[in-house]
């Protein structure tokens, strides 16, 4: 068996008194591609700068391909860890071509290896023609692939990004975000890339770790975390959740949208989440449970419903196509129960 391209066993990180790391134990396999999700200020970037030697592990351990290179007095310097690395702000070198910059990193003294590295590095984000510009004459994206081509260029053991793409705007965000996850698979390397941005985690990861408050709260697929959410947290963290509440009797829970299957025992109190595109809504009013109209916005392939209850309580519903029911109209919902997920109720 390989050893793992990164290892973090038991990290716990305090800086002062906020514990910004919590007994933290996540690993990265050859070639695979790890994010770590959750919100602002939940200890992902310590993580990142953990791996990547930027801060010295207090407990606990770091290893890079099986070699212990942090751990309580024992500090393997980012230099010596051979780890690319990409930041939000991307710092290329101002007063160097952008062939020197993607060339900076590349220990190689053989000028002809050099320069066909540094060549293939700009020509996997498509950036070859640029290779005598300077960063300021390329646009943020532009700029942002030359960071992912510097960091790419000296064939590290690990690439560790850091809320890559969120300086870019939505449009150029999408585009960065392909060519990259293609540069990542075409070289193999093993990546852990930070961000708080579900969709963005879904669309580049192998494998997603949800963080909260200094601790792995769930890991699995994009799919995994997606429809089998172990928690409200994660589930309304992957998109915007309906709760209904309710109590468990004999392996079902009773809500206004109808039954939903649960394992909790019977007598529990529980709360269900679930996701607007679980709402079927008939907005021509058959059978179903009824609501009004309360607002109704065709974004494109998709409209967004705000209904109402008849108790008053609102749900947001999202249906295919477009559509205009004006308001107050009667309509019908019926609850997928496949996309409902059950908690227990706090
Ligand atoms: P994230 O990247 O998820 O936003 P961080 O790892 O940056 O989270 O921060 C985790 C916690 O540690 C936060 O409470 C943050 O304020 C705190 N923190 C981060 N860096 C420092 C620092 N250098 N000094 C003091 N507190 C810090
Ligand atoms: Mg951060």
């Amino acid at each position: 068996m390989t050893a793992p391209a990164l290892s973090l066993t038991g990290v716990t990180h305090d800086y002062g008194k906020v514990r910004a790391v919590a007994d933290l134990t996540l690993s990265v396999a050859s070639g695979e591609v790890v994010c770590l999700l959750g919100p602002s200020g939940c200890g992902k970037s310590t993580v990142l700068r953990l791996a990547a030697g930027l801060e010295e592990v207090q407990v606990g351990q770091v290893a890079i391909d099986g070699v212990v290179v942090g751990s309580p007095g024992a500090h393997v310097p980012p230099e010596s860890r051979n780890v690319g690395l990409v930041f939000q702000d991307f710092a290329l070198f101002p007063h160097l071509t952008i062939c020197n910059n993607v060339g900076f990193g590349i220990r190689s003294t053989d000028q002809d290896a050099r320069r066909s590295r540094i060549m293939a590095a700009l020509g996997d984000v498509g950036l070859a023609h640029a290779e005598q510009s300077f960063p300021h004459m390329l646009s943020g994206g532009e700029q942002q692939r030359v960071a992912l081509a510097r960091a790419l260029a000296p064939k590290p053991k690990l690439l560790l990004l850091d809320e890559p793409f969120s300086g870019l705007d939505t449009r150029l965000r999408e585009q960065v975000r392909d060519v990259t996850l293609e540069a990542l698979r075409k070289s193999g390397t093993a990546t852990l890339m930070v961000t708080h941005d579900a969709e963005e985690a879904m669309f580049m990861a192998d494998r997603i770790a949800m963080m909260r408050e200094g601790r792995i709260v769930q890991e699995g697929t994009p799919i995994d975390l997606y429809r089998h959410p172990t928690s409200l947290f994660v589930a309304a963290f992957f998109g915007e959740v309906n709760r209904l509440s309710g109590q468990a009797d004999g392996g079902q829970v009773a809500t206004r949208l109808g039954v939903v299957p649960t394992r909790l025992p019977s007598g529990a109190r529980a709360e269900v989440a679930v996701r607007p595109e679980a709402l079927k809504v008939d907005l021509s009013g058959g059978s179903g449970v009824p609501a009004r109209v309360v607002s109704a916005h065709p974004l494109g392939r998709s409209t967004r419903l705000v209904l109402a209850l008849d108790d008053g309580q609102r749900l947001r519903a999202r249906i295919w196509g477009l559509h205009q029911p004006a308001l107050d109209t009667p309509v019908t919902i019926a609850l997928d129960p496949a996309q409902a997920f059950v908690f227990p109720a706090d």
